[in-house]
C-alpha cells in the first residue's frame, strides 16, 4: 500500500477500532454493487493554540444523517456518537491535520435493488491530504472546462444527499476535464445554468455582487454556507441565483470551494481568463479569513471548530 499515503493506525467500523489490513469487507457488499451508499468529507486542522480540531464538524454529520434520511438507510448510532468517533479516530491516528471520511453503507446478505434487509454498515477513516486542485490552484487560481457532462437533476439523484453513486457523474467530468489539460470541471444544471465543480461549489464576483447557484441545482456545501456568513460578515451580499455560463466569463472574479479544495480562486474557464486571469480582492481576502477561521485565529469562527 505504499505510497497511497491512505495507510493508518486504526479504522473505526460498526463500533470498533481495526487496524487498516483489518478494515475490509466482503465481495458481497450490497453498497458496492450498486453505489448506494452516504459519506461525508470534513478535515482536521492545527490550531495555533497547538490544538487539532474539526471544522464544522456536527453540520458535516447532520448532513450525514440527512444524505442516510433521504435513501432510506437508517444509521445504528446517534450524531454525537459519530462526531465523538472523527475526533477519537484522529486522536488514535495521532493526526494534527487531515482528511476526515465517515461512511455508511449496506453490507451483505441479500442483493437486488429491493433489498432492504441488510445490515447498515458504518466507517470512519482518516488520512492525510494537502490542496485537492494543488498548490498552483489555492496560488495562481484553478483552470476550468465547461463539462459535456451535465449536473444530474434533483428528481434523479436526490441532490441533498451526498450519496456515493452520485460521484459517477463527478467523476466522469472530473476524468474528462483532466484528460483535457483543466484543473477541474464545471458542471452546467438540466437548464444549461451552472450548477457546480465535481467537487465544489462555485462562485462568481463582478462589480462587487457575489452569486452562487441555488441549493436546486448544487450540494448544500459547508465551506459554501461558511463562506457565505464570511462574506456578510464583511458586509458583502451573496446573491443565489442561476446565471449561465457567459456570466462567469465576464465575471471579474470566480472562486470554488470545499471541504477538499477549501477556498480555491478561478483564474479561467474555457481558456478565457476571468477579470485578471489572476486572483482577485475579495477572493484573496476570503482564503485569508477562511484559513483564520479553519486555524482558530479568528473568535468570530470558534463556534465552527470541535477540538480533538
Ligand atoms: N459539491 C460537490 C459535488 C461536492 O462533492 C462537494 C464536497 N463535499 C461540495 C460541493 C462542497 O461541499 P463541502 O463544502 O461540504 O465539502
Amino acid at each position: 500500500m505504499a505510497g497511497t499515503g491512505l495507510r493508518t493506525d486504526k479504522i473505526w467500523i460498526d463500533g470498533n477500532f481495526v487496524s487498516y489490513d483489518e478494515a475490509n469487507v466482503h465481495i458481497l457488499t450490497h453498497s458496492l454493487h450498486y453505489g448506494l451508499a452516504v459519506f461525508e468529507g470534513m478535515r482536521c486542522y492545527k490550531t495555533d493554540d497547538g490544538r487539532s480540531a474539526m471544522f464544522r464538524a456536527p453540520e458535516h454529520i447532520r448532513r450525514l444523517f440527512d444524505s442516510a434520511l433521504i435513501v432510506e438507510m437508517e444509521i445504528p448510532f446517534t450524531q454525537e456518537k459519530i462526531v465523538k468517533v472523527c475526533a477519537e479516530t484522529v486522536r488514535l491516528n495521532k493526526l494534527a491535520e487531515c482528511y476526515i471520511r465517515p461512511l455508511v453503507f449496506f453490507g451483505e446478505g441479500e442483493m437486488g435493488l429491493g433489498a432492504r434487509g441488510n445490515k447498515v454498515r458504518v466507517a470512519v477513516a482518516v488520512w492525510p491530504w494537502g490542496a485537492y486542485l494543488g498548490e498552483e490552484s489555492i496560488r495562481r487560481g484553478a483552470r476550468l472546462k465547461t463539462s459535456s457532462y451535465v449536473r444530474f437533476h434533483h428528481n434523479s439523484l436526490m441532490a441533498y444527499a451526498k450519496a456515493t453513486g452520485h460521484y459517477v457523474n463527478s467523476i466522469l467530468a472530473a476524468y474528462e476535464a483532466r484528460r483535457c489539460g483543466y484543473d477541474e470541471a464545471l458542471l452546467l444544471d438540466v437548464e444549461g445554468f451552472v450548477a457546480e465543480g465535481s467537487g465544489e461549489n462555485f462562485f462568481i464576483i463582478r462589480d462587487g455582487v457575489v452569486k452562487t447557484p441555488p441549493l436546486t441545482s448544487c450540494l448544500p456545501g459547508i465551506t459554501r454556507d461558511a463562506v457565505i456568513k464570511i462574506l456578510n460578515d464583511e458586509s458583502i451580499a451573496v446573491v443565489e441565483q442561476h446565471f449561465p455560463r457567459d456570466a462567469v466569463y465576464i465575471a471579474d472574479e470566480a472562486f470554488m470551494c470545499g471541504t477538499a479544495a477549501e477556498v480555491t480562486p478561478v483564474r479561467e474557464l474555457d481558456d478565457r481568463k476571468i477579470g485578471t486571469g489572476s486572483p482577485g480582492p475579495i477572493t484573496r481576502k476570503l482564503q485569508e479569513t477562511f484559513q483564520a477561521a479553519l486555524h482558530g485565529r479568528d473568535p468570530r469562527y470558534r463556534s465552527w471548530l470541535t477540538y480533538i
